[in-house]
C-alpha cells in the first residue's frame, strides 16, 4: 500500500517513515510536487489535521493522512496547544518558542506538560481520526540535540532524558506521534 503523508516537515516525515511496517510506503509532498504551505487555520488539532488532509485530497486527488501536534503546558492553561508552531511569532522558530516557555515557567513549580497529536486519514472516500498523547514535564533547560521542535525541553513521564536525548526509535516507542501512528497502522492493516 502507498499513501501520501501531508507534511512539509522533514523531521516528521522521517519519524513517520520509521514507524511504518514493511508493506506500507509513505509518499511525501515533495514526491507529488506539492511545495506550498498547506493551510492550517483551525482552532483544534483535529480541525487542522483534517484541513491539511482535505486540502491535499481536493487539490491533488490523493488519499492521504496528515498530523497536527500541540504541546500543552498545565501551568499555562494548556498553551501553546494548537498555536505551538507560532508561539513566539510568525517565523516559527523552535529556539524562540522554547525560550518563551522556559521564561514563562521560570520559578513555577508545576512543570507538567503533554504532547498531543491528531492524525486525520482520508481513504476510499471516508475520513478517520487517530490520536496519541504523552505526558511529561518541561525541563529547566534545553537538553539534547536529536529530534525537532520542543524536543529539547520535554521530559516524557518516568524519564530523565528529554526527547532530544533519545534516538528516533526510542522517541517513537513512547511519543504522541508514535501512539497515534500505531493506531493508524492497525487500521490500515485491518482493511
Ligand atoms: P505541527 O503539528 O507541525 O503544526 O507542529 C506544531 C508545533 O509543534 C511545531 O512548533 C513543531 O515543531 C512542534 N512539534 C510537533 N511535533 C513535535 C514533536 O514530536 N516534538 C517536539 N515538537 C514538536
Amino acid at each position: 500500500m502507498k499513501i501520501v503523508f501531508a507534511t512539509n516537515n522533514p523531521n516528521k516525515l522521517k519519524e513517520i517513515q520509521s514507524l511504518m511496517p514493511a508493506g506500507i510506503e509513505i509518499i511525501s509532498l515533495k514526491d507529488i510536487g506539492c511545495t506550498e504551505d498547506i493551510p492550517e487555520t483551525g482552532e483544534t488539532l483535529e480541525a487542522n489535521a483534517f484541513q491539511k488532509a482535505r486540502y491535499l485530497k481536493e487539490q491533488y486527488g490523493y488519499d492521504c493522512f496528515a498530523d497536527d501536534t500541540g504541546l500543552e503546558v498545565e501551568a499555562l492553561n494548556g498553551a501553546p496547544g494548537v498555536y505551538s508552531a507560532r508561539y513566539a511569532g510568525p517565523e516559527r522558530s523552535a529556539e524562540a518558542n522554547m525560550a518563551k516557555i522556559l521564561t514563562e515557567l521560570d520559578g513555577k513549580e508545576n512543570r507538567k506538560a503533554q504532547f498531543r497529536t491528531a492524525v486525520a486519514l482520508i481513504l476510499n472516500g471516508e475520513e478517520h481520526l487517530f490520536d496519541g498523547k504523552v505526558e511529561g514535564h518541561i525541563s529547566e533547560d534545553k537538553q539534547g540535540e536529536e529530534g525537532f521542535g520542543y524536543d529539547p525541553i520535554f521530559l516524557p513521564e518516568n524519564n530523565l532524558r528529554s526527547f532530544a536525548q533519545m534516538s528516533m526509535s526510542e522517541k517513537g516507542a513512547i511519543s504522541h506521534r508514535g501512539r497515534a501512528v500505531r493506531k493508524l497502522v492497525d487500521f490500515l492493516r485491518s482493511i
